[in-house]
């Protein structure tokens, strides 16, 4: 038989790899060397040589959009459709087990799953029908206490209770909840696992079908695995499996959500007979990036160490700049996207990356500014994200109490008593009389037309509503949707959730405070607009153009963690400061190391051109930050890096220069920095930098009263005041 279309493309040790005996396989190899491609030629292998049948196959990766895309690269090496074959998520095919052994599991065939705001809501009420405070045993904490014992397999009734009242309390809640999913019949994402897991290990007919049927169990990423998922490989192999593992240890960035990158030291126990193969070409990268990441994760002690090397050629220096803010920062990115489009090449060929999503708003802005068609990547953009379309919902309440969307979206959230069915009865008034949800409100009210909790509810309602209406009239715009989030106990919400979800809702409503405090144009032909109505305007043009779809040609905008297993030609790491990234928390709780392999992850992205940059004033999550470089760059050798200086471009090694000038050479404002200026409606201030040229320059000045602020020059009217 020709093999030569699944041989051909593989090195020797990859084709070591690809044809081994049937034995349990460990691939510990480094960024871009081949490990994905190793794993889809085995199952082509597998499939065209050895005979097994697609049926006979499992292949679990780490997301949705690598499991499509495994699955048509075998299809199209094969020149056949696998269908059969078993690829997908460990949750994914966890759920495709349930819906076929539903009985087996113990479920209602139409079990249903929750998402995560179902499973808060079903902790919520078990918590409030356990007659606890609810202020006291947040859902979300309770929530996250439950899922993380799922995740280590453990039940209510598993948990050793060591005498802590705070948690034999979670523990109990964890029970109840556990009693009503199975009344209500349905599963969390934990607990498709849990449970699949479960039903397997507890009917032994079940798992010897299973154990027949996949002899074959391929696993990539796998030093992302978590307990349970690593239980349920362990359980499905059994003794008569193979497993097929790829991973690399420096690429382990999930720990703090519970991933053990101990499950490849503990392989080899594990599985007796492991053969462990190493690959050291890397295929992606030039060799200027690939020594980068390879100086960079040389800092991190706890690894199993590996020598990655490339011929492809040196290639262009990493380009390093480090911009004074933002905005400044967030344009760099853009030019250079334009530059590579306008030289023929594609959007999609372009990964701009950064840690936390918060960051994102101030990229796509930029993108959307200069007609760049981009999408997020793994996640919603800015101005669709809930929490930061709740916060609008509320601004647009205060400047139209009828806007009857914006009204049900937050006239329970946060939860403050209002019910579906009150809601449906304000519905029904409404419609009764023809008037909005808001006047609906007063009517029922004015008429005790609402029962004791729900008429109070609704009464502190709209009082709330009217009563920041009156406070926010003097109030600029930033500090305005500051109240807000405040007033409304938005933010106080999301902070009450600890996952990392909640983290990431609170820096957005934050940030949402940082987007208010940039100056903003009106879109045209909008006429008289106050400064809110103009800034609403502007969040829903941006919600809704240039977002492209899976299929066009845009520019990727995604987290760092998104970006694992992915590969683009050319790639920016935006937001290289200490405390940014590597993170805060990071620095202040020993994280050190899984941060730099985070960076190490977005480094070996790059296949041709890598962009690193950092911005010295951030404002974000609402919050100045003066910025001193990530430790990263540092580690990064000097030779490797071109560092580009606003405006000026000048290059120089990057080696501990001492930081920017204060004045630079292309002020076309008139204004220096450090100089008095008087603004009609924001009163005294000092300059403390600025941007641009011409119509578009901005200065950013620190108001005595209301404190530092970007303003168009050309609107500014400040009067210089003098120094003397
Ligand atoms: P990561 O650690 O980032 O997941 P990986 O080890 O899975 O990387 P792949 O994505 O499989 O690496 O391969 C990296 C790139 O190198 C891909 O573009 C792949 O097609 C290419 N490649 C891999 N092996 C070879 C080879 N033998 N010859 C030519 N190109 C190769
Ligand atoms: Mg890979």
């Amino acid at each position: 038989m020709d093999v030569s279309h699944i041989l051909d493309p593989l090195n020797e040790r990859q084709r070591e790899a690809v044809t081994a005996d049937n034995a349990p396989l460990l691939i510990q190899a480094g960024a871009g060397s081949g490990k994905t491609r190793v794993l889809t030629h085995r199952i082509a292998w597998l499939n065209q040589v050895i005979g097994v049948s697609p049926h006979g196959i499992l292949a679990v990766t780490f997301t949705n959009k690598a499991a499509g895309e495994m699955r048509s690269r075998v299809e199209q090496l094969l020149g056949l459709s696998v269908a059969p074959m078993w690829v997908g998520t460990f949750h994914g095919l966890s759920h495709r087990f349930l819906r076929m052994h539903w009985k087996e599991a113990g479920l209602p065939q139409g079990f249903q799953i929750l998402d995560s705001e179902d499973q808060k809501r079903m902790v919520q009420r078990t918590i409030r029908a356990m007659g606890l405070d609810e202020s006291h045993w947040p859902p979300r904490t309770a929530m996250w206490y439950i899922n993380n014992k799922k995740d280590d397999g453990l039940r209510a009734d598993h948990i050793r209770d060591e005498g802590d009242p705070n948690e034999q309390q979670l523990i109990a809640i964890y029970k109840a909840y556990e009693n009503a999913c199975e009344l209500a019949g349905a599963v969390d994402f934990a607990e498709l696992l849990l449970r699949a897991l479960e039903t397997l290990r507890n009917n032994e007919a079940l798992l010897n079908h299973y154990r027949q049927r996949f002899q074959h169990i391929l696993v990539d990423e796998f030093q992302d695995t978590n307990t349970i998922q690593y239980a349920w490989l362990r359980l499905l192999a059994g003794d008569s499996g193979y497993v097929f593992a790829v991973g690399d240890d420096d690429q382990s960035i999930y720990g703090w959500r519970g991933a053990k990158v101990e499950n490849i030291l503990n392989f080899s126990d594990d599985f007796p007979d492991t053969r462990t193969i190493r690959l050291e070409q890397n295929y992606r990268s030039t060799s200027t990036i690939l020594n980068a990441a390879n100086a960079l994760i040389e800092n991190n002690s706890n690894r199993l160490g590996k020598n990655l090397w490339t011929d492809i050629g040196d290639g262009e220096p990493i380009t390093f700049y480090s911009a004074y803010n933002e905005g400044d920062e967030a344009r760099f990115v853009a030019e250079r996207i334009m530059e590579h489009i306008t030289s023929g090449g594609l959007r999609s060929e372009i990964a701009v990356l950064y840690r936390s999503n918060a960051q994102s708003r101030v990229l796509e802005e930029e993108m959307f500014r200069n007609g760049i068609v981009y999408r997020v990547y793994g996640g919603l953009r800015f101005f669709e994200r809930m929490e930061v379309k709740d916060a609008l919902a509320y601004l647009r309440l205060l400047s139209l109490p009828e806007d009857d969307i914006s009204f049900e979206r937050v006239v329970n959230q946060p939860p403050r008593g209002i019910g579906d069915k009150t809601v449906s009865q304000i519905r029904e008034v409404a419609r009764d009389a023809g008037v909005s949800l808001w006047h609906a409100c007063a009517e029922i009210l004015s008429v005790n037309g609402l029962k004791g909790r729900a008429s109070t509810a609704v009464g502190n309602f709209m009082k709330m509503i009217i009563q920041m209406r009156a406070d926010t009239q003097d109030m600029s715009l930033e500090k305005l949707v500051e109240h807000v989030i405040k007033e409304t106990g938005l933010l106080e919400h999301y902070e009450k959730d600890r996952t990392e979800k909640g983290q990431a809702r609170v820096e957005n409503l934050n940030e949402l405070v940082g987007a208010a405090s940039m100056p903003i144009e009106a879109p045209q032909d909008a006429g008289e607009l106050s400064e809110l109505d103009t800034f609403l305007a502007n969040a829903a043009l941006e919600a809704g153009e240039q977002q492209g779809s899976e299929f066009d040609d845009c520019v990727q905008l995604m987290t760092l963690h998104s970006a694992k297993g992915l590969e683009f030609p050319l790639v920016f790491i935006t937001g290289l400061e200490q405390g940014l990234f590597p993170s805060q928390r990071s620095i202040e709780e020993g994280g050190i190391e899984e941060e730099r392999r985070l960076c190490y992850v977005g480094v070996t992205r790059a296949r041709q051109r890598l962009f690193l940059s950092m911005a010295e004033h951030r404002r974000l999550y609402g919050r100045d930050h003066f910025n001193t470089t990530s430790r990263f760059i540092d580690e990064i050798p000097s030779d490797l890096l071109m560092e580009i200086r606003p405006r000026m471009n000048v290059s120089k090694p990057v080696a501990h220069t001492p930081r920017r000038q204060t004045i630079r050479e292309d002020n076309t404002t008139g204004l220096s920095i450090g100089q008095r200026v008087m603004h009609a409606k924001f009163g005294e201030g000092i300059v403390t930098d600025y941007e641009g040229q011409g119509a578009h320059a901005r200065v950013y000045i620190n108001f005595e009263e209301v404190g530092p602020k970007w303003l168009v020059m050309a609107y500014a009217k400040l009067e210089v005041m003098n120094t003397v």
